[in-house]
């Protein structure tokens, strides 16, 4: 895949007075936001343009135009199995607009069904907002729920995953990779477990922040449902996928054509499904390659960004595409915008927060004197050092002159 580089240029124009200011810049845009977004991959977009013009039948009708679609659906169904390493006996890939509403279907799909006995629910403290929320509202409804935190190091173990979930528990729900500092969760290990001592609950994982980043198999993480995102990856917004284990009985979040086998109605998406099918493939292919690529870039930033005093959160053994970290007394949002002026886009903590103050980094025991000054770096097979650099000596230069307006 080729190094792309953008190129802005802003040129003033002669005002009323005659005095002519010209303003000319090339710089390249420094997208260090990747675990907010991607930027969608030309033969992606091209895959999405040829289903919405040439292969446009609706995927239920009966004719070549339909067939042709529901093959292209085929396909990219294929390019998601074999990336989770499951086979169609196993179970159903099941499209969605994105992850948001495939954690919303799990959770609130399983407990409708197999929460009608067992009424405890198990998630952690460090969800995506799409997870937490959902469990919120099972709270109201009634169940009991159970939050695991991280421990006083910032981690959370299998064991104290395992030791929330009891007979009575119908669902665990625990993130991959988690989306403001990289942090990776022992869920292989509890759900092998849990599995075993309780086989009638239903283990789910949000593995948006994971997914043809980090090397994952659904057998190794034992999750009964697995919910995937197409924008975290170089496809499209608006698309999402879930995979679910044969024999799981989800009652549907929305009703109507009973397309996907009754679990999603409406008509597919036939242009964004093939398109994150065509990311998959792509990614898929050169996984460990764009790990270590991550990894090298992921090492370099915190060597150069230590060397200037910033204070780096997230773990050594993190996922490599994100490093959170916080420059001493100066704002995140401050900091963002001031970097932002040198065409370099970061995140504050998580992009889903928008200005609201995340419990997580709480959750991860960052102290209190950093919590207002996180910035999140997330990298892609695009990003280089000479990025890094260039990030560096931004916030280099922001330290010293941000001082005068620090809090
Ligand atoms: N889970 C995680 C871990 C995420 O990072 C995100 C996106 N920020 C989501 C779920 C929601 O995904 P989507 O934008 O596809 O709804």
């Amino acid at each position: 895949m080729t190094d792309c580089a953008f190129f802005s240029f802003f040129a003033g124009k002669c005002n009323k007075l005659g005095v002519q200011i010209v303003l000319y810049m090339t710089e390249k845009n420094i997208y260090l936001d990747n675990a907010a977004t991607t930027k969608v991959i030309n033969e992606v977009s091209e895959a999405a343009v040829h289903a919405m013009t040439e292969v446009y039948g609706n995927p239920s009708s009966l004719h070549r135009l339909g067939i042709d679609a529901e093959r292209l659906i085929a396909y990219s169904k294929k390019q998601i199995m074999a990336a989770l390493g499951v086979t169609a006996e196993q179970g159903e890939i099941i499209f969605t607009s994105g992850a948001t509403e495939g954690n919303n279907t799990a959770i609130f799909g399983v407990t409708e069904t197999y929460g009608k006995r067992k009424k405890r629910v198990v998630t952690t403290t460090v969800e995506h907002p799409s997870v937490e929320k959902a469990f919120d509202r099972l709270e109201e409804k009634g169940f009991e729920v159970v939050r695991v935190s991280p421990d006083e190091n910032g981690e959370i173990t299998a064991e104290s995953l395992i030791q929330a979930v009891n007979e009575n528990t119908c669902l665990i729900s625990a993130m991959l990779v988690n989306n403001e500092n990289g942090y990776i969760l022992p869920v292989g290990e509890a759900f092998r477990e849990i599995k075993k001592r309780y086989p009638e609950c239903v283990t789910h994982c949000d593995c948006v922040q994971g997914f043809d980043k980090i090397p994952l198999s659904q057998k190794k993480l034992n999750a009964d449902i697995i919910t995937l995102s197409g924008h975290k990856i170089h496809a499209p917004k608006g698309i999402g996928a879930m995979f679910i284990k044969k024999n799981l009985r989800l009652s549907p979040l929305m009703v109507g054509g009973g397309q996907q086998k009754g679990i999603r109605s409406g008509t597919e998406s036939v242009p964004m499904i093939y398109a994150f099918g065509k990311a998959v493939e792509l990614l898929s292919g050169n996984l460990s390659e764009r790990f270590n690529h991550a990894t090298e870039i992921n090492t370099y930033a915190r060597e150069k960004l230590s060397e200037i005093g910033a204070m780096i959160l997230s773990k050594e053994n993190a996922s490599p595409y994100i490093l959170s970290l916080a420059i001493p007394d100066i704002k995140s949002e401050t900091m963002l915008h001031f970097l932002e002026e040198k065409n370099i886009f970061v995140s504050s903590g998580s992009a889903c927060s928008k200005g609201k103050t995340s419990d997580v980094p709480t959750e991860f025991k960052v102290s209190a004197e950093y919590l207002d000054s996180i910035i999140r770096l997330s990298f892609s097979y695009e990003t280089d050092g000479s990025d890094i650099d260039a990030l560096t000596g931004a916030v280099s230069e922001g330290m010293k002159n941000l001082a005068k307006i620090r809090k």
